[in-house]
């Protein structure tokens, strides 16, 4: 099947996100939008993307993910094959960050929320923080979980493997980078491509309109983690397209 996929979309658990982005709230527009294949990567958290795929119905599937902040400022997505494997990873993450103690007033309240839009606890931990992982530590937690690595937003000039690093390490194993919609549209991923990993598009949507609004098309055996996997190892380098 060919489906549109769009891999890094925030919830209320992000202190950033617009209060509209609850988990139902999110699956409902996605699903309007005609989008397949979803993935929640709250910053440095995991605890509603469970709530996302119990609120998915079909045609729509949710995979759960986190957008770890590395100790280098980087921001890398983690999508995993169960919401389980999200949770142990987002567990190791949340015991590296600082107490929220309040925080600036810019900050949302962190909140988890069942598929039922209730209320169910919040985050006390400074998810806007880096965690104390290296780049490279997050990627090997990741993968220790059976996840894909993803390398987030690459081509903007703030928490991205390029403006922290200003290059792809070589070596380094991700399953993917991913070019903003802005990136995509300037043709910024050029420069990519030498990379040699494929090359996705996701919204980074943290508010309801923002969803969708950078997609990666694929052709999958069916929708879920294993053909997502499949199709981006057979990928090889350049953007990925159905
Ligand atoms: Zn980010
Ligand atoms: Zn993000």
């Amino acid at each position: 099947v060919i489906v549109r996929a769009d891999l890094h979309i925030h919830t209320v658990l992000s202190p950033c996100a617009a209060p509209e982005m609850t988990p139902a709230a999110v699956v409902q527009t996605a699903r309007a939008r005609g989008l397949r294949l979803l993935a929640v990567c709250d910053h440095n958290a995991a605890a509603n993307a469970g709530a996302a795929q119990r609120a998915a119905e079909p045609p729509l599937r949710v995979l759960a993910g986190i957008e770890i902040t590395t100790a280098e400022e980087v921001h890398l997505l983690g999508v995993f094959p169960d919401a389980a494997a999200a949770t142990a990873v987002a567990d190791v993450v949340r015991r590296t960050l600082p107490p929220r103690n309040g925080g600036p007033a810019w900050m949302g309240p962190q909140r988890i929320v069942d598929e039922h839009d209730r209320t169910i606890g919040h985050e006390d931990r400074m998810l806007a923080a880096a965690s104390g992982l290296t780049l490279a530590a997050a990627v090997d937690l990741v993968h220790a979980h059976g996840g894909l690595a993803v390398a987030a937003h690459v081509d903007r000039p703030s928490f991205s493997l390029i403006s922290q690093l200003g290059l792809v390490p070589p070596g380094l194993p991700l399953d993917a980078l991913e070019v903003s919609p802005a990136g995509r549209m300037a043709g910024k991923h050029v420069a990519l491509e030498a990379a040699g990993l494929p090359l996705v598009c996701g919204s980074d949507a943290h508010s309801l309109d923002e969803i969708g609004d950078g997609e990666t098309t694929l052709e999958l055996a069916e929708v879920g983690f294993e053909p997502l996997r499949r199709a981006l190892a057979a990928a090889g380098g350049g953007w990925v397209h159905a």
